[in-house]
């Protein structure tokens, strides 16, 4: 590991001047924000984030979860994800957000992961992490060992011919059917990004994976209000039933009135290079009676784009289950 200076944060602007500092000054030339650490320190240790200055924000008021002027959510960047998970109106109101973050990890890393931390989590491509392969994300230019290689677990949306890496995280997912929006501050103020824009495709720069730029701190993330008679879900597929990556993941968040799909949001996981939103299957499914032929068209829509590699093929006949399986629960008894 690389040797680093280390610094607590006592306020948001001394945090994102912090990391402004990697703009100005050769000698900061990575600075990393760090709360619960779950995903920075083990790429640390495996030195492939080589950060010059680390920033413990940990001390920052953000941690909370609360009901905003117009009945939304507000969910502070340093919300452990176990706290967002068990929390009422969560429950309640986002149970698929709730599901999405139980699905994932051990809860010894829920316990410590933020908010914040899972929506920057980095893909688990074996290559990414071993330094002693090439790898475009970690070092632009070098090429791509996943191509050919050891790409099961990788993505079928959204690929470029320079990087096919998943993006790992669940909760992205939800949040994506839930359109949340991402509350940034930066030196240049405050910003209000939805997560359909967060995210960035890997197209020639997989090195670039959102809109942040140094010392943007993410400092909250927003859940519109649940609409009336919203229900949601997350069903999630893998090799073993806990501790474990999707290899598919389906999102949604659906209203049905009568029997006739009224608004649908579909997100996708372990599928694509970014938590990914299908509008092709939410045209598919609006303005139409709910039954098992439609959802199956919906999941056709959805995967159209595909473009599996060696050895992940199979997701993409899994992907569509996956999504019919998830529809298939949320509109039950609706
Ligand atoms: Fe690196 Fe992306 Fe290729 Fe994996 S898929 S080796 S992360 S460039």
């Amino acid at each position: 590991m690389q040797t680093f200076e280390y610094r607590q944060s006592t306020s948001v602007d001394q945090a994102v001047q912090a990391g402004a500092r990697s703009k100005r000054a050769q000698q900061y030339a990575d600075v990393r924000f760090i709360a619960g650490g779950t995903t920075l320190v083990d790429l640390m240790k495996l030195d492939v984030e080589r950060p010059n200055q680390v920033v413990d924000i940990n001390g920052l008021p953000l941690a909370q979860i609360k009901t905003s002027a117009d009945g939304g959510l507000v969910i502070g960047a340093l919300a452990r994800n176990s706290a967002v998970a068990h929390h009422p109106v969560v429950q309640r109101d986002y149970a698929v957000l709730s599901l999405a973050l139980l699905s994932g990890a051990s809860p010894q890393l829920r316990n410590m992961a933020t908010t914040a931390g899972n929506l920057l989590q980095r893909t688990r491509c074996v290559y990414f992490r071993d330094t002693a392969h090439a790898c475009n994300k970690r070092e632009p230019g070098s090429g791509c060992s996943a191509i050919g290689g050891h790409n099961r677990m990788l993505a079928i949306l959204g690929t470029s011919k320079d990087c096919i890496a998943s993006n790992p995280s669940d909760q992205n997912v939800a949040l994506t059917a839930l359109e949340a929006t991402i509350q940034v501050q930066g030196v240049k103020g405050n910003q209000s990004i939805p997560i359909q824009d967060f995210y960035l495709k890997p197209g020639s720069t997989p090195n670039s994976e959102n809109v942040l730029e140094p010392g943007d701190l993410i400092v909250s993330v927003t859940l519109p209000p649940p609409a009336p008679d919203t229900r949601s879900h997350y069903l999630k597929l893998r090799d073993r039933a806990a501790y474990e990556f999707a290899l598919a993941s389906a999102a949604i968040v659906i209203k049905v009135n009568g029997g006739r799909i009224e608004r649908a949001r579909v997100a996708l996981g372990g599928v694509g290079t970014v938590p990914w939103r299908s509008r092709e299957a939410e045209q598919v499914l609006e303005g139409h009676t709910a039954d098992v032929a439609l959802f199956r068209r919906a999941a056709e829509a959805a995967l159209k784009d595909a473009q599996p590699a060696s050895e992940n093929g199979f997701k993409v006949e899994l992907a569509k289950r996956c999504i019919v399986q998830a529809l298939t629960v949320s509109t039950q008894s609706a």
